[in-house]
């Protein structure tokens, strides 16, 4: 799962297929599938933490799910970051960055909503805890979060 990481991407945030994640709380930024093709196609699915950035803004902490899209009957993937902070308004439209920097399990089914919330805040405090590490830390200050607006260049 590590073998492709760091990895660097940056694209357009698009409507999602609506499965209610800002409703449980956690809304998740998709990705075009144009940028979903881009990913390398034997990168694990799963869960990964990392650092993320809207438009020019501040850098957060986030985590991502790459998984199986319902929408094409689970044989295309979709990419979802979830960043680790409230944001004032939605951001459709606007183009993310992102750095993948660490693996941290692979998708699973849970019995129950509490029981799939509650992994997800365990997703996002081991993500919080790994991104702290001075190794992690340090791709939040990467070049790669400073390029020219409108430069759109993934894995650089
Ligand atoms: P969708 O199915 O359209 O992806 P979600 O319920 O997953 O809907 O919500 C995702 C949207 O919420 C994002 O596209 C973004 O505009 C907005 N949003 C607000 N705060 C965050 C956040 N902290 N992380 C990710 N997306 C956020
Ligand atoms: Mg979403």
């Amino acid at each position: 799962a590590m073998r492709h990481l760091p990895y660097f991407c940056r694209g357009e945030v698009v409507k999602g297929f609506g499965r209610g994640s800002k409703e449980l709380g956690i809304p998740t930024a998709n990705f075009s599938e144009e940028v979903v093709e881009s990913f390398p196609p034997d990168i694990s699915t799963g869960i990964y933490y990392g650092w993320a950035c809207v438009g020019n803004g501040d850098v957060h902490k986030m985590v991502l799910s790459i998984g199986w899209n319902p929408f094409y009957r689970n044989t295309k993937k979709s990419v979802e970051t979830h960043i680790i902070y409230t944001f004032k308004e939605d951001f459709y439209g606007e183009i993310l960055s992102i750095v993948i920097v660490g693996y941290i399990r692979p998708e699973k089914n849970f019995d129950s909503l509490e029981a799939l919330i509650s992994a997800i805040q365990e997703d996002i405090e081991e993500a919080k805890r790994q991104l702290d590490l001075p190794e992690h830390l340090k791709l939040k200050e990467d070049n790669f979060f400073h390029l020219p607006e409108g430069k759109i260049e993934n894995n650089h």
